[in-house]
């Protein structure tokens, strides 16, 4: 695996691959991988001829700075599992690297009620920093596939309004969720929960997969299936809720006819950390 620091660097590579009509495979990541973000790995080394994989962990997203402090760093332990997914390139660069002029945002994109909603509110200036950096970085690689979690279920749509947006020329490709066997959706943040933290974790996973069944089920209408989970989390002492809704899975809007496609997303924080996961419902 080839490992660059410096963005001239990485495109001289990248641009003589281009130019021998290799297909590019992207996979932004802010480190501490784990078994979802090589699931993303592998499959870009199934469709792409050359897999890019960035860590940064980007300042200008984090609204608190000591989530941003505490942020897990294992970079020795995340270069050999990249070389281990037979990765191509890292893509390793400093915050003067992205950042040349300074981390101000200067052009923001007006994502509408998209980046309003749920961690819009919850985080605010988050998506601004993460849409900023994630157009530096498309800029830089140049890929022909991007390759994102519906974990960040969010993020993912907010990235497709960017690529829409500024006519970039790469196709998002977004890939489940991977879980641990109790359920719990793979984080670099769940290495921060200690042992009771851990085991209440599950309950995240738990809540969104009754709420799946109840809507399957047809029993109760959406915002009873809503209020019920938000109820059951809320009676776990540990967890404190930030949000449990249920959405359009495409807008994120307040569902308000039948026929509409369903995505339950929650965040909550367990032990002092946060945690976000998502379901569809139907
Ligand atoms: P992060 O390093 O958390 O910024 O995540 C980098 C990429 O990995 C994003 O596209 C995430 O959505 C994706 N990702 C994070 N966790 C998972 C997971 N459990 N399963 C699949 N993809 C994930």
């Amino acid at each position: 695996m080839l490992v660059f620091k410096q963005v001239k660097d990485l495109q001289k590579h990248l641009k003589a691959l281009a130019n021998q009509g290799q297909t590019i495979g992207f996979v932004p990541t802010m480190g501490a991988l784990h078994e979802g973000h090589i699931s993303l790995i592998k499959k870009s080394k199934k469709q792409a001829k050359c897999t890019v994989c960035s860590i940064f962990v980007n300042p200008t997203q984090f609204n608190d700075l000591k989530d941003f402090e505490k942020y897990p760093s294992t970079i020795d332990a995340d270069m050999e599992k990249l070389s281990a997914a037979k990765c191509d390139v890292l893509f390793l660069p400093s915050v003067k690297e992205m950042y040349p002029d300074g981390t101000g945002n200067k052009r923001k994109i007006d994502f509408g009620s998209l980046a309003k909603v749920l961690e819009g509110e919850h985080r605010p200036g988050h998506f601004d920093g993460m849409a900023q950096v994630v157009e530096r970085l498309l800029r830089i690689v140049k890929p022909d596939l991007l390759f994102m979690g519906l974990k960040d279920y969010q993020q993912q749509l907010i990235v497709s309004k960017l690529i829409e947006k500024r006519k970039l020329k790469v196709k998002l490709i977004a890939l489940e969720t991977m879980r641990e066997k109790d359920g719990l959706a793979m984080s670099s943040r769940n290495v921060r929960l200690d042992k009771k933290a851990r085991k209440l974790a599950v309950e995240v996973s738990r809540t969104l997969k009754e709420a799946r069944q109840q809507t399957q089920d047809n029993r109760q209408q959406t915002i009873q299936i809503q209020e019920r989970a938000l109820h059951r989390l809320q009676s776990f002492k540990g967890i404190e809720v930030e949000y449990f809704e249920i959405r359009n899975a495409k807008t994120l809007l307040v569902p308000v006819k039948k026929s509409e496609k369903l995505i339950a997303l929650i965040a909550v924080k367990i032990g002092g950390v946060r945690l976000i996961d998502n379901m569809r419902l139907s």
